[in-house]
Protein backbone atom coordinates (compact mmCIF):
# COMPACT_ATOMS: atom_id res chain seq x y z
CA UNK A 1 0.00 0.00 0.00
CA UNK A 2 1.54 3.38 -0.55
CA UNK A 3 2.39 5.81 1.55
CA UNK A 4 -0.57 8.37 0.43
CA UNK A 5 -3.15 5.62 1.24
CA UNK A 6 -1.75 4.61 4.46
CA UNK A 7 -1.99 7.66 6.07
CA UNK A 8 -5.25 8.57 4.81
CA UNK A 9 -6.17 5.49 6.62
CA UNK A 10 -4.54 6.81 10.04
CA UNK A 11 -5.92 10.30 9.45
CA UNK A 12 -9.92 8.47 8.37
CA UNK A 13 -9.36 7.02 12.06
CA UNK A 14 -8.53 10.59 13.69
CA UNK A 15 -11.69 12.45 12.46
CA UNK A 16 -14.05 10.10 13.85
CA UNK A 17 -11.88 9.10 17.36
CA UNK A 18 -13.45 8.89 20.24
CA UNK A 19 -10.55 6.79 22.50
CA UNK A 20 -9.67 9.65 24.54
CA UNK A 21 -12.13 12.58 26.08
CA UNK A 22 -10.73 15.38 23.68
CA UNK A 23 -13.33 14.35 20.92
CA UNK A 24 -16.43 15.88 22.97
CA UNK A 25 -15.25 19.57 22.57
CA UNK A 26 -13.80 19.32 18.74
CA UNK A 27 -15.42 20.84 15.98
CA UNK A 28 -12.87 19.23 13.78
CA UNK A 29 -9.95 16.24 14.61
CA UNK A 30 -6.36 17.74 13.23
CA UNK A 31 -4.60 14.47 11.84
CA UNK A 32 -1.96 16.73 10.19
CA UNK A 33 -0.44 17.43 6.74
CA UNK A 34 1.96 17.21 3.92
CA UNK A 35 3.92 15.03 1.35
CA UNK A 36 4.28 11.61 2.42
CA UNK A 37 7.79 11.46 1.18
CA UNK A 38 8.38 14.63 3.58
CA UNK A 39 12.22 14.29 4.65
CA UNK A 40 11.55 16.52 7.41
CA UNK A 41 8.63 16.00 9.73
CA UNK A 42 7.35 19.11 12.18
CA UNK A 43 5.82 18.02 15.37
CA UNK A 44 3.41 20.82 17.66
CA UNK A 45 1.80 19.83 20.78
CA UNK A 46 -2.25 19.97 20.21
CA UNK A 47 -4.58 21.89 17.36
CA UNK A 48 -5.73 25.79 19.06
CA UNK A 49 -9.16 27.14 17.67
CA UNK A 50 -8.25 27.72 14.63
CA UNK A 51 -6.26 24.70 13.85
CA UNK A 52 -9.91 23.00 15.37
CA UNK A 53 -12.40 24.88 13.33
CA UNK A 54 -10.27 23.81 9.78
CA UNK A 55 -9.35 20.47 10.41
CA UNK A 56 -5.61 21.19 9.61
CA UNK A 57 -2.48 21.86 11.59
CA UNK A 58 -0.91 25.44 12.36
CA UNK A 59 -2.90 27.53 10.37
CA UNK A 60 -3.38 30.19 12.76
CA UNK A 61 -1.23 32.91 13.90
CA UNK A 62 1.63 30.43 15.25
CA UNK A 63 1.31 28.63 11.82
CA UNK A 64 1.69 31.91 9.54
CA UNK A 65 5.13 32.10 11.80
CA UNK A 66 5.83 28.71 10.99
CA UNK A 67 5.19 29.07 7.58
CA UNK A 68 7.62 32.33 7.50
CA UNK A 69 9.99 30.14 8.95
CA UNK A 70 9.63 27.08 7.02
CA UNK A 71 10.45 29.60 3.70
CA UNK A 72 13.23 30.64 5.13
CA UNK A 73 14.99 27.37 4.99
CA UNK A 74 13.56 26.94 1.58
CA UNK A 75 10.26 24.96 2.16
CA UNK A 76 6.84 25.45 1.53
CA UNK A 77 4.35 23.28 3.78
CA UNK A 78 3.53 21.07 1.29
CA UNK A 79 6.91 19.63 1.05
CA UNK A 80 6.77 18.84 4.86
CA UNK A 81 4.96 16.83 7.04
CA UNK A 82 3.30 18.76 9.63
CA UNK A 83 1.24 17.32 12.37
CA UNK A 84 0.35 17.31 16.31
CA UNK A 85 1.18 15.38 19.04
CA UNK A 86 -2.32 15.42 20.27
CA UNK A 87 -4.91 15.46 17.47
CA UNK A 88 -8.13 17.33 19.11
CA UNK A 89 -8.05 20.30 21.08
CA UNK A 90 -7.89 20.53 24.70
CA UNK A 91 -10.63 23.02 26.41
CA UNK A 92 -9.38 26.64 26.52
CA UNK A 93 -5.77 25.35 24.79
CA UNK A 94 -4.33 23.95 28.06
CA UNK A 95 -1.64 21.41 27.74
CA UNK A 96 -2.80 18.13 27.33
CA UNK A 97 -3.09 15.97 29.94
CA UNK A 98 -0.18 12.70 30.33
CA UNK A 99 -3.10 10.37 29.83
CA UNK A 100 -4.35 12.45 26.16
CA UNK A 101 -1.02 12.09 25.29
CA UNK A 102 -0.94 8.25 25.81
CA UNK A 103 -4.17 7.95 24.49
CA UNK A 104 -3.37 9.38 20.83
CA UNK A 105 -0.14 9.11 20.20
CA UNK A 106 -0.33 5.62 18.43
CA UNK A 107 -1.74 8.18 15.46
CA UNK A 108 1.73 9.93 15.32
CA UNK A 109 3.69 6.63 16.24
CA UNK A 110 2.05 5.11 12.94
CA UNK A 111 2.65 8.41 10.93
CA UNK A 112 6.24 8.39 11.95
CA UNK A 113 6.80 4.51 10.40
CA UNK A 114 4.72 5.35 7.53
CA UNK A 115 6.62 8.87 6.32
CA UNK A 116 10.17 7.81 7.73
CA UNK A 117 11.23 11.15 7.96
CA UNK A 118 15.08 11.46 8.02
CA UNK A 119 14.10 15.01 10.98
CA UNK A 120 11.90 15.16 13.03
CA UNK A 121 11.61 19.24 14.45
CA UNK A 122 9.88 18.68 17.69
CA UNK A 123 8.45 22.08 18.40
CA UNK A 124 8.21 23.50 22.22
CA UNK A 125 8.14 20.94 25.26
CA UNK A 126 4.94 18.71 24.68
CA UNK A 127 6.37 16.91 21.66
CA UNK A 128 10.12 17.31 22.54
CA UNK A 129 9.16 15.95 26.14
CA UNK A 130 7.14 13.00 24.00
CA UNK A 131 10.24 12.40 21.62
CA UNK A 132 12.85 12.39 23.95
CA UNK A 133 10.94 9.78 26.31
CA UNK A 134 10.59 7.25 23.55
CA UNK A 135 14.38 7.68 22.36
CA UNK A 136 14.84 7.15 26.34
CA UNK A 137 17.18 10.98 26.51
CA UNK A 138 16.78 12.26 29.50
CA UNK A 139 14.67 15.55 29.06
CA UNK A 140 15.82 18.47 31.09
CA UNK A 141 13.16 21.13 29.60
CA UNK A 142 13.23 22.36 26.11
CA UNK A 143 15.68 25.64 26.65
CA UNK A 144 17.96 23.41 27.48
CA UNK A 145 17.69 21.04 24.72
CA UNK A 146 17.01 23.18 21.90
CA UNK A 147 19.37 24.09 18.61
CA UNK A 148 21.22 20.53 18.77
CA UNK A 149 20.56 17.62 16.91
CA UNK A 150 20.14 14.48 18.46
CA UNK A 151 20.53 11.31 16.93
CA UNK A 152 17.85 8.53 17.99
CA UNK A 153 16.61 5.23 17.02
CA UNK A 154 12.54 5.01 17.19
CA UNK A 155 10.74 1.75 16.08
CA UNK A 156 13.92 0.47 14.38
CA UNK A 157 14.18 3.73 12.34
CA UNK A 158 17.24 6.21 12.62
CA UNK A 159 16.39 9.97 12.50
CA UNK A 160 17.89 13.34 13.87
CA UNK A 161 15.64 15.00 16.18
CA UNK A 162 15.92 18.96 16.39
CA UNK A 163 14.10 20.36 19.56
CA UNK A 164 13.43 24.30 18.70
CA UNK A 165 10.64 26.04 20.96
CA UNK A 166 6.84 26.51 20.00
CA UNK A 167 6.20 29.00 17.56
CA UNK A 168 3.16 30.81 19.65
CA UNK A 169 5.71 31.50 22.08
CA UNK A 170 7.68 33.81 20.05
CA UNK A 171 4.05 35.98 19.47
CA UNK A 172 4.42 36.46 23.24
CA UNK A 173 8.21 36.65 23.37
CA UNK A 174 11.07 38.64 21.14
CA UNK A 175 13.45 36.36 23.07
CA UNK A 176 11.85 33.48 22.06
CA UNK A 177 11.30 34.90 18.67
CA UNK A 178 15.26 35.68 18.09
CA UNK A 179 15.94 32.46 19.53
CA UNK A 180 13.66 30.40 17.45
CA UNK A 181 14.48 32.18 14.27
CA UNK A 182 18.71 31.52 15.42
CA UNK A 183 17.74 27.45 15.29
CA UNK A 184 16.00 27.31 12.18
CA UNK A 185 19.08 28.92 11.05
CA UNK A 186 20.99 25.86 12.59
CA UNK A 187 18.52 23.85 11.57
CA UNK A 188 19.21 25.51 7.65
CA UNK A 189 23.31 24.63 7.79
CA UNK A 190 22.52 20.81 9.03
CA UNK A 191 19.88 20.17 6.40
CA UNK A 192 22.76 21.71 3.53
CA UNK A 193 25.17 19.75 4.81
CA UNK A 194 22.82 16.54 4.64
CA UNK A 195 22.04 17.18 0.82
CA UNK A 196 18.12 17.99 2.13
CA UNK A 197 18.26 21.45 1.24
N1 LIG B 1 -0.12 24.96 18.16
C1 LIG B 1 0.21 23.67 17.99
O1 LIG B 1 0.94 23.08 18.77
N2 LIG B 1 -0.28 23.04 16.94
C2 LIG B 1 -1.07 23.62 16.05
O2 LIG B 1 -1.48 22.94 15.10
C3 LIG B 1 -1.38 24.97 16.23
C4 LIG B 1 -0.89 25.63 17.29
FE1 LIG C 1 -8.71 10.36 19.62
FE2 LIG C 1 -6.46 11.71 19.88
FE3 LIG C 1 -8.75 13.03 19.52
FE4 LIG C 1 -8.28 11.78 21.83
S1 LIG C 1 -7.12 13.53 21.00
S2 LIG C 1 -10.18 11.70 20.66
S3 LIG C 1 -7.12 9.97 21.16
S4 LIG C 1 -7.74 11.65 18.06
Amino acid sequence: MSREKLLNDVAAEVVVCTRCALWKARKNAVPGEGSPKARIMFIGEAPGSSEDLQGKPFVGVAGKFLETLLSEIGFSRAEVFICNVVKCRPPRNRAPKPEEVQTCTPYLNRQMKIIKPEFVVTLGNCSTAYIFSRAHLPFAGITAVHGKIYEVALDGMRMRVFPTFHPAAALYSARYKDQITADFELLKNELAKRGII
